[in-house]
């Protein structure tokens, strides 16, 4: 087959002397070669392995003559079921044999009625699966006519059938037009994969043992066969051939139509047992097919044509599910395929073409122990240099890469080695490789902090002010309201009736119990102490005091205890600016009963103090040049930049999505992933700097988790002799390690009038489907390079479950997709890199959204740059407007700060959000900004929000 009939023809095909040989060999001109069923001498059943074929010991035949393939394991392991054709017939037959006996016989499953193939055991070993053509007459089905090269049939009466182990009481689990086969079984429950052309291509199908209960696995327009379960059924692993879109898939198409296959190229292919997630994991442009799985599940061989020239010599490879460590397993002349393990893991059954007479070609099936070493990998790929440089920085020892881990200024040495040991050219500050810049690290509680409660100290301990909580002191009346949440949209307001202004307001912590915050949404948003201190800065407060005191629920029994109380919150740094008044969270104990007499209306006063200092220190971007080789009249002026940040989240904190686990986030995938591949994009690049007419300048961004400031630092003060205006083109890979369905998204591909016409070469090469579009304002480090003027697009290979997570772990990155992705990057660098014109920018509006879609949300259409205005000062500097947005339309541009939105004080990004959220698209404010030194009013008219800001 392929792992089917098909393959097998296909293999004869390939093969032209073996193709002669079998074709002849109806008429047998093997007269030494027993046939299947015949009793060779015991001493040929042992063979020795090529001593390069080191996993393999033990190696024993167990058929002597003719052709014996895709034998597979009963589940006992005592047994394989094999097709076979014997002398006198002329098509293939199946067979079971007994794995023990030095000479096993054939015994015969199938009728001899037509051509049968792809046979199984089911869980149990009394029952056996295969395909077969009987259905369609007792003759074998004709052979394909090869004038049209090599093709191989699929024939419309193969259908699945169940049997008893000896060949009795057949069921049919087939019955749509048109070819099934390739069945195996899952070992868990009896299930079968299969390959069918019943919804017009051909795909992976699986079926439950009794044929019911059909589901499609694969929908992709090429010929996705030959599919095996993993051990627990989560996975399978199969071969697919995708014609590329054009001419490739036409023919293929027209071929089909015959009901005719051509082979050209086939890869291997993993995905979930549901079809879910594909993943293909070998790029080696050959003929691979017949994946099996290795014992530990992470690792797949198979059988591949790949490393000969003509094509011909296919042998056992091995590789890793990640597409790293290809390791050839068989080195025997002709052919090796069709690798099963037994169900224990011990042994590996196989058909060869060694240990024939010479000049015969005949299959047979041969068992070996397998020997599990450490593979020897045939050379390193891209893949294996991308990997080992995730798994290098998304290490536990680097913590995450945080800002302020000594984590993260490892990884900085590391990629500064790498850069100089490419011979790439410092293009940082000085002479160096680094750019240095300051990024608040943390904050240091002052020891003049203090809360009184009613003239009584509170125990130090027992209160903590927040990171963002403004420094100052308040004293007087204290009031209590409630919650703290003002929530238009939910109808609440905690704050109806009260009147908070130049008081202390003491709130409850997190949000009520069920009811109207039952959405988690609602629950972070409106829980969230940094949103609290806003409201009550918003209602006129001077100070904030939160305490975990829930409220007994309406219909709280007697007995109703609050839940144990959350510790006090971590100090973090937070933004760039303060929330505008003190806040500091008390614990239950020390103010429980301040909550209980505000609750009775009793005056209660308190006087506080926040004395805070934010610890700064500098991390750096790492900055490398890679300079144009051509010649000086072809020399072009300007540099292109290829970009991707190396910092993550460290220990977790606000931007996690898993805010109860302090562990390092690792960050294999973000963006351990984009730092590995742009390492193998300058190696790459390096070995073509002949080519280039403009240099290349390679940057690892630090503090893009922060909100992209090494990259905004980047362009606000470029090192060396660069300028922004310099800059022709910048190329961002945040996130490429998770490549699914060789998919990726090249967002902000509408940032250039050229992009998408450079980009199809460029992904045509790197053979993957490139989606995307969109403007250059997007949640990575291009949007600074945009907001400056210059075309960008960002690489991304998708979200997923383990994005801002612990979990965000090297098990889960798909390296030989980076590697792919590294070529489509490139391509398109050199591409920008070579032409005489430069990109044409293009500003767009942002897509209206798909679909009739509730928006919640106004929109500004601000690009805020999150370094903060100059200075330190209040406000939020506006490092973009988007083209067509409300900012745009009412006059703000890029440079701007925003100070006022309406009735509400503009301090922070947070308070830009805050006040988002709170009004509605069509409501029309004036905005306060700052340009130039001085103030302006400018009207604004909110947009629909289709996007988190
Ligand atoms: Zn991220």
């Amino acid at each position: 087959m392929i792992r089917a009939a098909p393959h097998f023809w296909w293999l004869r095909w390939l093969s032209s002397a073996f193709w002669i040989s079998l074709t002849s060999c109806a008429g047998s001109s093997a007269p030494t070669a027993p046939q299947p069923g015949g009793q060779p001498a015991a001493a040929r059943n042992v063979v020795l392995p090529l001593p390069e074929e080191g996993h393999l010991a033990d190696l024993r035949q167990l058929t002597f003559g003719g052709e014996n393939a895709e034998a597979y394991w009963s589940f006992d392991g005592m047994q394989l079921i094999l097709q076979a054709r014997p002398a006198t017939a002329a098509c293939d037959r199946i067979f079971r044999m007994s794995i023990n006996e030095s000479a096993p016989s054939l015994i015969p499953v199938s009728s001899g009625k037509g051509a049968t193939t792809c046979s199984y055991f089911l869980p149990g070993d009394q029952d056996v699966i295969f395909a077969s053509t009987h259905l369609g007459g007792d003759a074998c089905p004709p052979k394909p006519d090869h004038s049209q090269g090599y093709v191989w049939a699929l024939h419309d009466s193969y259908d699945i059938f169940r049997a008893k182990a000896d060949g009795t009481g057949l069921v049919r689990l087939t019955d749509t037009p048109g070819y099934d086969a390739e069945g195996t079984v899952c070992p868990k429950d009896g299930s079968i994969v299969f390959t069918s052309v019943r919804d017009g291509d051909i795909d992976l199908y699986r079926m439950d043992r009794d044929g019911k209960n059909v589901q499609r696995l694969t929908s992709t327009v090429g010929y996705d066969g030959g599919a095996f379960f993993n051990a627990d059924c989560t996975k399978i692993v199969w071969r697919a051939s995708r014609p590329k879109p054009g001419a490739e898939a036409d023919e293929y198409k027209r071929l089909l139509a015959k009901r005719l296959v051509k082979p050209t190229k086939l890869e291997i292919y993993t995905a979930n047992a549901d079809g879910s997630d594909p993943v293909q994991i070998t790029y080696l442009d050959a003929a691979s097919f017949a994946p099996f799985w290795h014992p530990s599940q992470k690792r797949v061989l198979f059988s591949s044509n790949y490393g000969d020239p003509k094509g011909r010599e296919f042998d056992l490879w091995a590789i890793d599910v990640n597409g790293t460590n290809l390791e050839r397993v068989t080195f025997a002349r002709g052919f090796d395929g069709f690798p099963m393990f037994s169900p224990d893991g011990k042994y590996l059954a196989f058909s060869s073409n060694r240990a024939t007479a010479p000049g015969s070609h005949d299959t047979n099936v041969f068992v070996a122990r397998w020997v599990d070493s450490a593979p020897k990998p045939v050379a390193e790929l891209p893949a294996d240099r991308i990997f080992a440089d995730i798994r290098w920085l998304a290490d536990p020892l680097r913590e995450g890469r945080g800002v302020g881990t000594t984590g993260l200024a490892a990884a900085g040495e590391y990629l500064e080695k790498r850069y100089r040991d490419l011979g790439l050219a410092p293009a940082g500050d000085g002479a160096s490789y680094r750019q240095p810049f300051p990024v608040t690290t943390g904050v240091k509680v002052l020891p003049e902090t203090s809360l009184k409660i009613a003239n009584a100290l509170v125990a130090r301990d027992a209160m903590a002010p927040v990171g963002y909580s403004a420094p100052g002191e308040a004293k007087g009346e204290v009031v209590l309201a409630g919650y703290g949440i003002s929530a238009k949209d939910l109808g609440v307001d905690d704050y109806d009736k009260l009147n908070v202004k130049g008081k202390i307001v003491v709130v409850r912590r997190f949000v009520p119990e069920g009811g109207k915050f039952e959405d988690r949404d609602a629950q972070r948003r409106y829980g969230d102490i940094r949103h609290k201190a806003w409201t009550a800065r918003e209602k006129g407060a001077k100070a904030l005091i939160v305490v975990d005191a829930p409220e007994p629920p309406r219909d709280a029994p007697k007995d109703w205890k609050p839940p144990e109380e959350a510790p006090l919150p971590e100090l973090h740094a937070e933004g760039y600016s303060d929330a505008g008044i003190p806040v500091v969270v008390v614990k239950r104990a020390a103010a429980g009963s301040l909550v209980d007499q505000l609750a009775k209306k009793k005056p209660v006063r308190a006087e506080l103090k926040v004395g805070l200092e934010a610890t700064k220190q500098d991390v750096f971007n790492v900055v490398a040049r890679l300079s144009a080789a051509a010649p000086d009249s072809a020399r072009l002026p300007g540099v292109v930049v290829l970009g991707a940040h190396y910092d993550h989240l460290g220990m977790g904190g606000r931007d996690s999505l898993a805010p109860d686990k302090h562990e390092p986030h690792l960050g294999a995938d973000d963006n351990a992933s984009g730092t590995a591949a742009l390492l193998e994009a300058a190696r790459q690049l390096a070995l073509q700097k002949d080519e280039l007419r403009r240099d290349i300048l390679f940057i690892s961004f630090s503090a893009e988790e922060s909100g992209v400031l090494g990259s905004t630092h980047f362009t606000r003060a470029p090192p060396g002799n660069v300028k922004m205006g310099d800059v022709v083109a910048m190329i961002n890979m945040d996130m490429v390690g998770r490549m699914r369905e060789n998919r990726v998204s090249v967002l902000g591909s509408d940032s250039a009038e050229e992009w998408k016409h450079l980009l199809e070469p460029a992904c045509a090469k790197a053979r993957i489907e490139c989606g995307g579009g969109g403007d250059g304002y997007g949640p990575s480090d291009q949007t600074p390079f945009y907001a400056s003027g210059v075309p960008v697009v960002q690489f991304f290979t998708g979200s997923h479950g383990d994005y801002h997570k612990p979990s965000d772990a090297p098990e889960r990155i798909n390296a030989a997709g980076a590697a792919q992705v590294v070529v489509a990057a490139l391509e398109l660098a050199k591409a920008a890199d070579l032409r005489e014109t430069r990109l044409t920018l293009k500003k767009i509006p942002p897509p209206a959204p798909r679909g009739d879609m509730r928006s919640f949300n106004a929109s500004l259409g601000t690009i805020p740059d999150y370094a903060g205005p100059p200075g330190g000062k209040k406000g939020v500097l506006l490092a973009g407007v988007r083209a067509g947005g409300a900012a745009e339309a009412g006059g703000l541009r890029r440079g701007d700060i925003l100070i006022r939105l309406g009735a509400h004080g503009i301090a922070s990004v947070e308070d830009l959000m805050y006040v988002l959220n709170a009004s509605k698209p069509g409501e029309r404010v004036t905005a306060t900004i700052v340009r130039d030194g001085k103030e302006q009013k400018m009207d604004v008219t909110f947009q629909e929000s289709h996007r988190p800001r």
